[in-house]
């Protein structure tokens, strides 16, 4: 299938974008790496009448770490932020979540931050975004504001950036002290969307017991959410906690849907498994292990 017919732009600054954004309002639709918006336009699934397309806004390709966490650029391909070693030890939950996007030829063109305003409820960079509680900052002509992930995604395929909007950077903070991160998923093969996924964090206390607990798990709901379970697994050490009882707690709190791929009850049950495993795996880095 070919696109429908669009006016092309290909503007040279971030200021010449927004005012292009700001003239063809909800006709208009940002081009980034093109993974997911050109199949969606050859598959007539979106038909906008002017495509902007971001590619020549170098200036967005930065992706920066500071003691806050990770900022990458609009243009930060997954490729360049997987490999990137400051970005690995500023925030390995990036690196090891993006190892599971897609094959390594979608990750060379695909953006961090084109995942985000996509939005996709499959998708792993969302459940990371909503996991470490970042943030997008959104640009229009004339102002500036960053939104949390808590109210970034509005929906699925739905994001909280307005047509008006090029989301410019994405901020993923860092870890305090004495925490860790794990990402499971089960896919049919690699490379494909997750039938589930599961993103873990688990921080201890001063005494080496379970200070937080936390999860966001993917293909779970509409939007991705924070599943809290430092209360179901106890505040104990890592290696006698009930990290059974925090998987049943994610069973019980998620809202996966049925589709051509997977029930919704084997989604729940495939969640529970990868929410303990990806817990424990959490809970032994934090611990230093
Ligand atoms: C075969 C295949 C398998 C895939 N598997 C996975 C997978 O397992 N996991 C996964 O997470 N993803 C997967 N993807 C999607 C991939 O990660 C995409 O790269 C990503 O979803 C979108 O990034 P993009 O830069 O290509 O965005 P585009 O395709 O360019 O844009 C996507 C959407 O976001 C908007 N947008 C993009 N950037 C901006 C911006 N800066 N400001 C405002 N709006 C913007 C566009 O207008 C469009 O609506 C897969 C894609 C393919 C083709």
């Amino acid at each position: 299938m070919k696109p429908p017919p669009f006016d092309y732009h290909s503007p040279r600054s971030v200021g010449e974008a927004l005012e292009i954004l700001a003239a063809t309002g909800r006709d208009g639709k940002v081009l980034a790496g093109g993974q997911s918006l050109i199949p969606m336009l050859n598959m007539r699934l979106a038909a906008p009448g002017h495509v902007v397309d971001i590619n020549r806004l170098t200036e967005l390709a930065a992706v920066t770490v500071g003691p806050d966490g990770v900022r990458t650029g609009a243009l930060a391909r997954h490729a360049q932020v997987e490999r990137s070693g400051p970005v690995a030890a500023a925030q390995p939950l990036l690196r090891r979540a993006l190892r599971l996007v897609a094959h390594p030829a979608i990750r060379n063109r695909g953006t961090v931050v084109g995942s985000l305003v996509h939005a996709d409820p499959a998708a792993e960079l969302p459940a990371v975004l909503t996991l470490l509680g970042g943030s997008v900052r959104l640009a229009r002509r004339g102002a500036v504001r960053d939104v949390p992930a808590a109210r970034f995604f509005t929906g699925p395929l739905e994001s909280a950036a307005e047509p008006d909007e090029l989301a410019v950077s994405a901020l993923f903070p860092a870890l305090p002290p004495r925490s860790g991160t794990a990402f499971h998923e089960v896919a049919r093969r690699h490379g494909d969307y997750a039938l589930a996924g599961v993103a873990a964090r688990v921080r201890l206390d001063d005494d080496l017991r379970v200070a937080a607990a936390e999860v966001v798990c993917v293909n779970a709901g509409p939007v991705p959410e924070l599943v809290d379970v430092t209360g179901d697994c106890g505040h104990r050490a890592p290696g006698t906690a009930d990290w059974g009882a925090a998987a049943r707690a994610v069973r019980d709190r998620i809202d996966p849907e049925a589709d051509i791929h997977a029930s919704a009850a084997y989604r729940r049950h495939l969640a529970g498994v990868l929410a303990e495993r990806a817990l424990r795996d959490a809970a032994t880095e934090a611990a230093g292990g």
